[in-house]
């Protein structure tokens, strides 16, 4: 559901006071913190719910071109370049092993940081360090394990119903994959990622777009498999392997960045809420000053009707 302000038709709504059943914009709340996503409504002094950005979201299918340039920002380019490049330079040795399996995880992290990272309202990608840094290098053991729990609940479907079930156990989870990759990413908890019923409550809460975007996933793929496999038809086998690497993690980074702004765009319906980061404004949301509640109240009030109040506010003030 998209809000609009109650004072400033056309203005999306920020804020919702439970009590009042009002919607508020940034200008009818400039004393928010929607860094602690805290507001007292003017009416009633009640804390209200924050709504993020679920309000103004553009949907995922009107910004099909800036998924596409996401990839070609200079940190996701130089994650791609190390992860890709350095495994050729390196020898065939233990230790050349061994840095080529950390680079390879490492491109995975960073690759899963996006969805996560995105669904936080940056629509920039996130800082190289992402890749090396820290903890999460676990995530890719974490998806191992989940297509492993799915394997077998295919396998024990098919054992107790035969193949109908069977069938009808791999239809669910070629629906739900792109689901459990976004759950993974979020929670980081395996169980959660394979929980039919977690999956499905995601599914069905997005609702018709969730497909959609499997529909553009598919295409994706295709597009980088053929990418990829006229990369390794028309060029020596060096330089292939290293191109079709490169066409594989763009691909990918395209791929994660869209299930990330699914998130981002149902953030309501899901049960969270974020707001874009990348906003050059966010330093001057923060300004909480008096003078602007006051300006607010004067506002809303002349807007209710309540001139008297007004008058006194204007006279006190
Ligand atoms: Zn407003
Ligand atoms: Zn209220």
């Amino acid at each position: 559901m998209k809000h609009d302000c109650h004072y400033h038709p056309g203005e999306p709504a920020k804020w919702h006071c439970g009590d009042c059943q009002i919607h508020y914009c940034t200008r009818c709340m400039p004393d928010a913190d929607t860094r602690k996503q805290h507001a007292l409504c003017p009416h009633c002094s009640r804390a209200m719910r924050y709504l993020g950005a679920a309000t103004e979201a553009v949907p995922f299918w009107n910004r099909i071109g800036a998924f596409f340039r996401y990839p070609f920002h200079t940190d996701p380019l130089m994650v791609i370049a190390i992860c890709t490049l350095v495994p050729l330079v390196v020898s065939g040795n233990l230790i050349g092993l061994i840095i080529t399996l950390v680079l390879a995880l490492a491109l995975l992290k960073y690759t899963y940081a996006v969805i996560s990272h995105t669904a936080e309202g940056h629509m920039k990608p996130p800082p190289v360090a992402v890749a090396f840094t820290g903890s999460g290098f676990d995530i890719v053991i974490l998806q191992l394990l989940v297509f492993a729990l799915m394997g077998g609940m295919v396998a024990a479907a098919a054992m107790v119903g035969g193949p109908l079930l069977m069938f009808l156990a791999v239809a669910f989870v070629i629906l739900a994959l792109p689901a459990s990759i976004m759950v993974l990413a979020m929670e980081r908890s395996v169980m959660a990622a394979v929980n039919p019923m977690n999956l499905a409550v995601l599914i069905s809460r997005i609702g018709t777009p969730y497909f959609l975007l499997y529909g553009y996933l598919i295409l994706l793929t295709l597009a980088s498999g053929a990418a990829q496999d006229f990369a390794l038809t028309h060029f020596a086998p060096g330089v292939a392997r290293t191109l079709a690497g490169f066409l594989n993690s763009t691909f990918t980074l395209i791929l994660f960045h869209m299930l990330g702004y699914l998130l981002f765009q149902y953030q309501e319906e899901l049960g969270f809420a974020s707001d874009l980061q990348d906003d050059e404004n966010a330093g001057e949301m923060q300004n909480r000053d008096r003078t602007h509640r006051f300006d607010a109240d004067i506002d809303m009030n002349l807007k209710d009707g309540n001139y008297d109040r007004v008058q006194s506010m204007l006279k006190e003030a």
